[in-house]
């Protein structure tokens, strides 16, 4: 589905008008009265059209106010780049003239047509069901509005008591402007019995913004779907689009999804920051030998590269910060993505479309016709695709991929699962790295507390593995955490902005012979260990010894 901007201008498919029954007679009278029409704009050397089976481009429609259409006797029909079609009932209507002449001081080419005043009539009772709903723009977002926005969005439930008296567009706006300011990832509507939640996802975690009145809903709605190319009329089953909106040269881009629910269309959109910079490791929170691990592991010419976790643990940003380190002008990178979520200069990025049938496993049978030296594909979640993965990093190609497991060591068995020949796994992998998300405490309000007793430790005993894993490891010496608490600059929540932990695993050849000798779970971790691996939970710690996150957050990701 293409891409479309809330500028308007594009064109869009016209609307089919279809006049409702009339009788006989009032036809023959209306036919009269067109005739009539149709002569004297001959007369005066005017275009003439008869509305009622014409098809009006809603883009048209949107540049008059209905309620200058009513003043000015006319309609606008056309609109295609600077040439505009205004249809007229009277052409020496001051109200018409005026507007013309606006259109012309702005390089606009105006051109007159002569139409009924029941085709008037016909066509602004189209302007309530069709233009005020869809057409309408929404602004290009600037730093200034951002501003003026600024206070009110960090007391989103302020900003309800305007809506009555916002437009709709102006609601929009806000909605978009608040995400942007708040970086969010997300924005979900949910409609209730009623009510209609507005929610975004900050950080990982859904936040209640505010309640949307279910006819303000609605129109934001028609208005969302229109700009997303998606069908107004339909509601009854899901529908996926796209759309845009820019602040200062910005580009946020959009996926949009709708899903039919008891009281109304569900939408959640994700949103896309095309100029979002690349995370470094260091922002990541790859740190020390982990960091090492995976530097040595990207100047190897072959194999693959592994990242796990659940939805939402960061995988594909840790992708991207290592497909933008290996991006250099001596190799052929071409990646194979749903949905490409950043695009980079010099690399060759690929959409699956898997409802068309172009899938990650015909994308990478392809790619492999481009002699590409480095391959991403978004995941691995099929036999056919891990198979041809596996293929491409036996032969001299580097693969990057994401698998959604829990951990770095089941990584193994669900490529198994897949159906992987044992033989093959160990010497197609290089690195897995398991990942997941947590949230930094707000520097603003955390609160210190003595790191004593159980949770000491508790610290103590994790470190001391972690220690045995990595002996150069530097384990920060502090007496006291720090706990999440709550104030203005975060909104309540004491976290601000997110870290990483990681769990990274070395395949090494006692670790390959493991896999053929189909050891368990138990053995395969303790070797990884033994090769150096610090768990996830020992990263998370060391990160709550770093004062980057709280205990609470650590627990609520990962498993001791
Ligand atoms: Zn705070």
């Amino acid at each position: 589905m293409p891409s479309k901007s809330f500028d308007f201008g594009a064109s869009q498919t016209p609307i089919k008008t279809n006049a409702p029954l009339i009788s006989h007679v009032d036809q023959i009278n209306l036919d009269f009265k067109e005739k009539e029409v149709e002569k004297y704009a001959k007369e005066h050397k005017l275009g003439y059209v008869n509305l009622r089976n014409f098809p009006i481009n809603p883009d048209a429609l949107v540049l008059v106010s209905k309620d200058d259409a009513v003043e000015g006797r006319f309609v606008p029909i056309h609109a295609a780049g600077k040439e505009l079609r205004f249809a007229a009932v009277d052409p020496t209507n001051a109200k018409l003239k005026e507007i013309a002449a606006s259109y012309t001081a702005k390089g606009f080419v105006v051109q007159l047509y002569l139409i009924s005043e029941e085709s008037l009539s016909f066509v602004l009772r189209l302007y309530d069901k069709q233009a005020e709903k869809v057409g309408v723009k929404v602004l290009e977002l600037n730093e200034d509005a951002l501003e003026s926005y600024d206070k009110e969005i960090a007391k989103m439930s302020a900003l309800v008591e305007h809506f009555q008296s916002m437009s709709d567009v102006d609601i929009l706006n806000a909605i978009l402007l608040g995400s942007v300011k708040t970086h969010a990832s997300d924005i979900h509507f949910q409609p209730e019995k009623g009510r209609v939640l507005l929610r975004y996802r900050i950080d990982g975690v859904l936040h209640q913004i505010f309640i949307l009145p279910p006819d303000i809903y609605e129109n934001i709605l028609t208005n969302l779907k229109f700009s997303a190319s998606m069908k107004l009329n339909v509601g009854y089953k899901p529908q996926d689009g796209k759309l845009n909106f820019q602040v200062t040269g910005r580009q946020i881009d959009i996926r949009m999804s709708t899903l039919p629910t008891e009281f109304g269309e569900a939408v959640v959109m994700r949103l896309l920051d095309s100029k979002k910079s690349i995370a470094t490791f260091d922002s990541l929170g790859l740190v020390g030998r982990n960091r090492a691990v995976l530097e040595a592991a990207l100047q190897k010419s072959e194999g693959m590269l592994l990242v796990t976790g659940p939805t939402g643990s960061g995988k594909t940003t840790t992708l991207y910060t290592v497909l933008h380190m290996l991006n250099t002008p001596d190799v052929k990178i071409i990646t194979l993505e749903d949905p490409i979520e950043y695009h980079l200069e010099n690399i060759s990025q690929s959409q699956i479309r898997e409802t068309e049938g172009y899938t990650f496993a015909l994308g990478l049978r392809a790619i492999l016709r481009q002699d590409p030296n480095i391959i991403m594909v978004g995941e691995i979640r099929d036999q056919e695709t891990a198979d041809i993965a596996v293929q491409s990093a036996l032969t001299g190609h580097v693969m990057l991929s994401t698998v959604h497991t829990n951990s770095a060591v089941e990584t193994i068995p669900r490529l198994l699962n897949m159906g992987v020949k044992r033989y093959l796994v160990g010497p197609a992998l290089n690195t897995i790295v398991a990942q997941r998300l947590v949230r930094k405490a707000c520097t603003a309000c955390r609160k210190e507390v003595p790191l004593t007793g159980k949770i000491a430790a508790e610290m103590t005993a994790a470190m001391t593995e972690a220690k045995k894993a990595q002996p150069e490891l530097e384990i920060p010496s502090v007496n006291h955490i720090y706990e999440a608490v709550g104030c203005p600059a975060c909104g309540n929540t004491g976290y601000a902005g997110q870290v990483a932990l990681f769990e990274i695993l070395n395949v090494t050849k006692a670790f390959e012979e493991l896999i053929l000798a189909e050891a368990t779970p138990r053995e395969m971790i303790a070797q990884a260990q033994k090769d150096g691996m610090v768990t996830l939970y020992q990263d998370g710690l060391l990160k709550v010894l770093a004062g980057l996150t709280t205990i609470a957050e650590v627990m609520s990701v990962t498993s001791a």
